[in-house]
């Protein structure tokens, strides 16, 4: 009998924490690495939300909390539902856990049963399968591909849901692609779902507030407001407050389903830490006024990094809507060969290859679910990323 469960074995660690862990060792080991795999802010967290913290701490409020958030944060997410995105939600509608990624998996274990399908738009977020995998469930993939932008049609969803689909998960702007669904886009795949009252919708809005280009975010429940029945909107702190170490993510939906996942967490986390909590609240009441200067310094990085990888010949970046990654194509180097002689047989070749010879660490496509292609998170110095795409370019200009 094995020690290990089974099903543990159905799932793989995530591949972009692994390599960010290869890069902080091959850097430890003194190597000249530019790391562009890591999905975080390179910003400090906004002092105001740092001194809530602080605050926290000082004021005592370092104890166990209810299970699924301080009715404060709870109040201040009601808030944050009704100023971006016109949804009205009470607090019994309201989850908070450990991050989004926790808030995620709980939602996944709270629902799913055996052969219960998950439709997931592929290139994904690595852990939406595995956690899929995880909870005994399905992924079922529909490909975004790269001539649409990364984006699916509604033809492609209408096709993939079946008897057995229990959520469609999505998520805009993306990780990896960046790509953002417009009002209309979304709407037409809101339209399909309404067709299908038994499926239900996951939207993770993770990259809400990291839109460029005039890009106007929406999310489904607000396109489409007879969904609101059955939507799990997750949203968190991460990403637009430069908080991943926090750890604070948390959704809105039907109150069985919050019920259900504040079950999970009470067997598991007990709840998220307290101190994260208070700033958080300080994080979604106090002054946005960072959020345009952050983006106005993604949206420069984006616009360098796509200028210089567009040029490298082999190699094609569509311009992406949000988030803080580009996701380029490199169908034109497949078959080619390193100066080492090494032949480019896919983008895991290609990017370990790029490790070894150059010191830039992005992440391969495939464990996004689309190739060949690979990513690169910009939320790093313009000067790391001149010299990473430097790199890059000269990398590929020896390719023969
Ligand atoms: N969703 C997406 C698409 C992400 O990229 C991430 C983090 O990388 C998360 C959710 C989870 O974020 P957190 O757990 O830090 O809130």
């Amino acid at each position: 009998m094995s020690f290990l469960s089974e099903t543990l074995a159905r799932v793989k660690p995530s591949p972009t924490m692994a390599i960010t862990g290869l890069v902080g060792e091959l850097k430890a080991a003194g190597r000249d690495i530019i790391g562009l795999s890591a999905g975080e802010p390179d910003f400090d967290t906004p002092e105001n939300i740092r001194a809530a913290g602080i605050r926290a701490i000082n004021d005592g409020k370092t104890r166990y909390t209810a299970i699924d958030g301080i009715p404060e944060l709870k109040q201040a997410i009601c808030a944050k539902f009704k100023r971006d995105n016109g949804l009205e939600y009470s607090p019994k509608q309201v989850t908070v856990g450990t991050g989004g990624k926790q808030v995620l998996y709980n939602a996944l274990m709270a629902t799913l049963n055996h052969d219960d399908e998950v439709i997931i738009p592929a290139p994904y977020w690595v852990s939406y399968p595995d956690m899929v995998l995880l909870a005994d469930g399905i992924p079922v993939f529909i490909e975004a591909s790269l001539e649409n932008n990364f984006k699916i049609t509604a033809e492609q969803l209408e096709e993939a849901i079946t008897r057995n689909t229990k959520w469609f998960l999505f998520n805009s702007p993306s990780n990896p692609t960046g790509a953002g669904y417009s009002h209309d886009e979304l709407k037409a795949l809101t339209d399909v779902l309404l067709r299908h009252p038994h499926v239900h919708v996951l939207s993770d809005d993770m990259y809400e507030h990291l839109a460029y280009d005039g890009f106007e975010f929406c999310t489904p429940a607000q396109v489409e407001p007879k969904l609101y029945d059955r939507t799990l909107t997750v949203n968190g702190v991460s990403k637009a407050y430069a908080m991943t170490g926090w750890r604070i993510g948390y959704a809105a939906g039907p109150e069985p389903l919050i019920a259900a996942i504040r079950k999970v967490q009470s067997q598991s986390t007990s709840n998220p830490c307290s101190i994260s909590q208070w700033a958080a609240v300080e994080a979604l009441n106090g002054p946005q006024d960072f959020l345009a200067p952050h983006n106005e310094v993604f949206k420069r990085r984006r616009d360098l990094v796509l200028e210089k990888l567009n040029a490298i010949e082999g190699i094609t970046c569509p311009t992406p809507e949000g988030a803080f990654y580009v996701y380029p194509s490199i169908a034109g180097l497949i078959g080619k060969k390193t100066a080492k002689g090494v032949e480019i047989t896919s983008d895991e070749v290609f990017v370990t290859e790029l490790l070894n010879d150059t010191g830039v660490a992005a992440v391969f496509g495939a464990a996004f679910g689309l190739s060949p292609n690979f990513r690169i998170s910009y939320a790093t110095s313009d000067a790391a990323l001149e010299e990473a795409c430097a790199r890059i370019a000269k990398f590929c200009s020896e390719l023969s």
